[in-house]
């Protein structure tokens, strides 16, 4: 029984029946569906396929939909060759739609170019290019190179230092979201979030398409995204530390650090956090994880995430199954380790001595209970449970599909849909399904926290 869930990032080497049904029953919780690449009917089948799969096992799984947000992009050069800037040269980002060349380059997007600075830096390529502002025109950013590689047409860029004037929703994603939106996700998870404001501005384009509570994951990858946590994640449902972009827009060295920062705001705030980037990367060709990526899944368990998350391992990995039971195999080891860990629930600040969650843990705690069962009518009760990080099994007792695909998401949390066990609240027969037959059972309907014995 592993208490940190995992996020799988479905792609082109995982996306038939078998593969998935095999991800499924080796661990994965949530399947992540990655809009930059497929888009409409190709992403629908999938989700439609992922739903029957869940069925077929009778385990719940969330399904997470992730728009591709305001990612930044050159235009195109005059021939497909590279070009490389040297350290030193200038270049010319402008607005002059013409193939560019060694000297200057086409930049489709005006938000971007009325937002940047003198001093401020353009990171391409995944930050192998940085371009430093010298000059800001009505129609072009003069720059000098400060890194040099090779540049081609189209390729991303990043703008640490500044504050991007942009809708957070493309007329690419505004596309895609309406589509998602009529095939019922559990998750939406936005990129490249700024402010609270762009959290505020998803929910009503969904609010006003759906009645659905879908939740809203907000992608923190922005170095002002990370100075304003605490706002984004009380307007989002929870958080995913996108390490991919993180590490191009803050010094790498600080992304560790920041993880760290993020997770225990998010439990102060009873959100859910995950963990993602790279987890298992060399596992794209490699049958064995390096010994620092084993270190790193275990990590992400030690500080009490809730969910770890694969990319282009499952994605696009040579066996996306042995990289989940993999990762399963990392999790359940390390999510035992009771070594006094400084992220433990009583040693959070600012969560209220008299917070019934908290009085739930530590009645548990105190009492030597075996498992927290919850009555969950909607995920909120389950969710500030799990925020303290009771190290029992929280049972989620639900009647409804979305609340058990929503409450896969949370560390510690097994949730079962049963309209039966749910009507007649039947704490004992839930936790047998868990192969639990004895103990003390702390359990929560409603706001009433009651103790029973199973024996
Ligand atoms: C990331 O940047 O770490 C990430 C998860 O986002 P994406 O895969 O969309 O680049």
């Amino acid at each position: 029984m592993k208490f940190t869930k995992i996020t799988a990032s479905i792609g082109p080497n995982c996306e038939d029946k078998k593969t998935l049904c095999n991800m499924i029953k080796a661990g994965v919780n949530i399947c992540r569906l990655n809009f930059s690449h497929d888009t409409g009917d190709i992403q629908g089948a999938k989700i439609d396929m992922i739903r029957s799969v869940s069925k077929q096992l009778n385990t719940p799984v969330g399904i997470m939909v992730d728009i591709q947000g305001p990612k930044h992009r050159i235009g195109d050069f005059e021939t497909e060759k590279h070009y490389p800037l040297k350290v030193g040269q200038k270049f010319i980002l402008d607005d002059d739609p013409t193939p560019g060349n060694e000297s200057r380059v086409y930049l489709p997007d005006l938000d971007v170019m009325r937002s940047l600075s003198v001093g401020d830096r353009i990171l391409l390529n995944d930050g192998k290019i940085e371009l430093l502002v010298d000059a800001v025109f009505d129609d072009k950013i003069e720059t000098t190179v400060v890194r040099g590689d090779e540049i081609w047409s189209r390729r991303g860029f990043n703008l640490p230092d500044t504050e991007v004037n942009t809708d957070i929703l493309t007329d690419k994603d505004k596309k895609d979201l309406e589509y998602a939106i009529t095939k019922n996700p559990d998750f939406v998870a936005v990129s490249f979030v700024q402010r609270a404001e762009d959290i505020a501005n998803v929910r009503d384009f969904i609010t006003m398409r759906t009645s659905h509570p879908i939740k809203i994951i907000a992608k923190i990858e922005r170095p002002n995204a990370v100075e304003r946590i605490c706002d984004i994640a009380t307007a989002a449902d929870g958080i995913m530390i996108a390490r991919g972009d993180l590490a191009v827009e803050v010094p790498f060295e600080q992304v560790p650090a920041i993880s760290r920062h993020i997770i225990r705001e998010c439990r102060k705030l009873n959100r859910p956090v995950i963990m993602a980037t790279q987890m298992l990367s060399s596992m794209v060709h490699s049958e064995f994880p390096t010994r620092a990526e084993i270190s790193d899944v275990a990590n992400a368990a030690y500080l009490r995430a809730d969910s770890t998350m694969t990319s282009e391992e499952t994605t696009i990995g040579d066996n996306p199954v042995n990289v989940i039971e993999t990762m399963n195999k990392i999790l359940s080891y390390s999510d035992k380790d009771t070594i006094e860990n400084p992220y433990d629930w009583s040693r959070i600040d600012n969560i209220p001595e008299n917070d019934w969650s908290r009085s739930v843990s530590s009645m548990a705690h105190l009492n030597k209970a075996v498992a927290i069962v919850v009555f969950a009518r909607d995920t909120d009760t389950a969710t500030q449970i799990a925020c303290r990080r009771p190290d029992i099994p929280i049972i989620a007792v639900c009647s409804d599909d979305f609340i058990a695909n929503q409450l896969c998401l949370l560390r510690g949390v097994f949730p079962i849909c049963s309209n039966v066990l749910f009507g007649k609240r039947d704490a004992f027969e839930s936790v047998r399904q868990f192969g639990i037959t004895v103990g003390k059972l702390v359990i929560v309907d409603d706001d009433k926290i009651s103790l029973r014995t199973i024996d």
